[in-house]
């Protein structure tokens, strides 16, 4: 199957749309979305980690607050009662995350952003959802109030770290809540969809396809503005909380807040491109459940590359004038294989040279976060090995079920970008 040019991308032609008439939707996709797919291990694998996960937090933070971070034994009775009595969910740290989650909402709700539409959902007869993508005048929004509030001293943002252990706990117990509210909802309505008839399975992956309170997208607000934004101001409130026992801000401390906060950056101000992506078409909300600045660039290009393209093909591409936009973030006249069904598979910038670098750039970064933190205790470590096992995990998911939505196609495009995470590596 011979290269493609695709049209003129929006850069390069006065930041005009051009519209195709791609058929993306079709009977095969929509076969292939409603299959059900045993993921994780199926029932039994996600009823260890619905338990494993919430335990294995624990057992970490409990490690890093009372023990500067060494292992102690998991079967330590007087460990556990620590624990507990540190992290007992109080009614001060739920009212602050509560609140938080609702400001949150009300700011996803009523902020200005563009409406972008979303690629062709399946199960909805290849229906394409508006998305209002108010993510970076809600970040904005987040950080004025936020450094109001500190300011007057109405709460101050020391408050989080000081009550990490009952908010980790607020935030579990409400993950289990709004996991049952929202499954028990969705049946009452009729509305599952893909279900594999195993309750702990379900719960685990979800019901319902695409939750929405009124305009409000709740699988991509729960995406990105809850436990991204929540990482940023966990970072900020250890660096205010070290400065005033210290007076200064450690170097790796100043890393993580710049990481975080360029993290949350990157989510917010490429809102747009989420609507068209896997995860709002076809994954179903998972509620219970990132060499710094070369790392975010390569992932914030690659996402910006195939989303873009996505978005100029649906018709749905708008130029954003957010902070940065780096360049190399929309390509000029692509190279692309049509498929057979009709939907481009994009084989230039990032995605001529591997299949996933975007992956591995995500990756670079965890590690980063990790190493920034020195080798005193292997706590830190957590996250990057966590995020190779769900990393890769994920590649093998995707890269079945674009076989099979592709079939030869797919294979003409692994052969023309045969590496997945390393150019001439693997
Ligand atoms: P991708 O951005 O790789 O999206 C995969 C989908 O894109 C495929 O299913 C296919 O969908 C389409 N596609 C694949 N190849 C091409 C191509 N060459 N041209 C056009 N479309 C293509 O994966 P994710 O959505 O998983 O990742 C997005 C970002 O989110 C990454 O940076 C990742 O690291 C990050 N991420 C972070 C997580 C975290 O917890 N921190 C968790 C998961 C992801 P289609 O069916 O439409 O063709």
């Amino acid at each position: 199957m011979a290269k493609k040019q695709a049209p003129k991308s929006a850069e390069s032609d006065n930041d005009k749309s051009p519209k195709v008439n791609t058929p993306t939707f079709n009977k095969h996709y929509e076969k292939i979305d409603s299959e059900i797919v045993f993921e994780f291990g199926g029932p039994w694998g996600v009823t260890a980690m619905m338990i494993g996960f919430p335990t294995l937090m624990y057992y970490l933070w409990g490690c890093l607050q009372f023990y500067r971070g060494k292992l102690v034994s998991p079967f330590d009775i007087q460990f556990w009662n620590q624990i507990f009595k540190g992290a007992f969910p109080t009614w001060y740290a739920t009212k602050m995350y509560v609140l938080f989650c609702l400001f949150e909402l009300f700011l996803a709700y009523f902020m200005p952003g563009p409406i972008v539409k979303g690629a062709p959902v399946s199960s909805l007869k290849g229906k394409r959802l508006d998305y209002l993508c108010n993510g970076v005048t809600s970040w904005y929004a987040t950080i004025v109030t936020s450094l109001i509030l500190h300011y007057y001293g109405w709460f101050r943002l020391t408050e989080i770290i000081d009550n990490f252990g009952p908010l980790m706990s607020v935030a579990v117990v409400s993950g289990v809540v709004i996991t049952l509210v929202i499954y028990f909802t969705t049946i009452m309505q009729g509305n599952q969809y893909r279900m594999s008839g195993y309750l702990m399975y379900d719960l685990f992956m979800g019901a319902v396809l695409n939750p929405r309170l009124g305009h409000v997208d709740l699988k991509m607000f729960a995406e990105i503005r809850i436990p991204w934004v929540l990482l940023f101001y966990i970072s900020i409130s250890a660096a205010i909380k070290e400065y005033e026992l210290f007076g200064y801000v450690s170097a790796s401390m100043a890393f993580m807040v710049l990481a975080h906060f360029l993290y949350v950056n990157a989510c917010a101000k490429g809102e747009e491109c989420i609507p068209t992506t896997w995860d709002m078409t076809y994954e179903k909300p998972i509620i219970f459940g990132k060499q710094l600045i070369s790392s975010l660039v390569i992932a914030d290009t690659a996402n910006s590359q195939k989303n873009r393209f996505r978005m100029i093909i649906n018709g749905s591409y708008i130029p954003r004038y957010t902070f940065p936009q780096l360049p190399w973030g929309t390509l000029k006249n692509p190279t692309y294989i049509k498929t057979k069904s009709g939907n481009l598979l994009l084989t230039s910038g990032w995605w001529g040279i591997a299949r996933k670098i975007h992956y591995t750039a995500d990756l670079m970064m965890a590690f980063a976060w990790g190493f920034i933190t020195g080798f005193n205790t292997v706590i830190p470590y957590f996250y990057p090995v966590f995020f190779v096992a769900v990393l890769t995990h994920r590649v093998s998911r995707d890269m079945e079920r674009c076989a099979k939505k592709y079939g030869k196609d797919w294979e003409e495009y692994c052969k023309q970008v045969p590496y997945i995470f390393i150019p001439g590596i693997y």
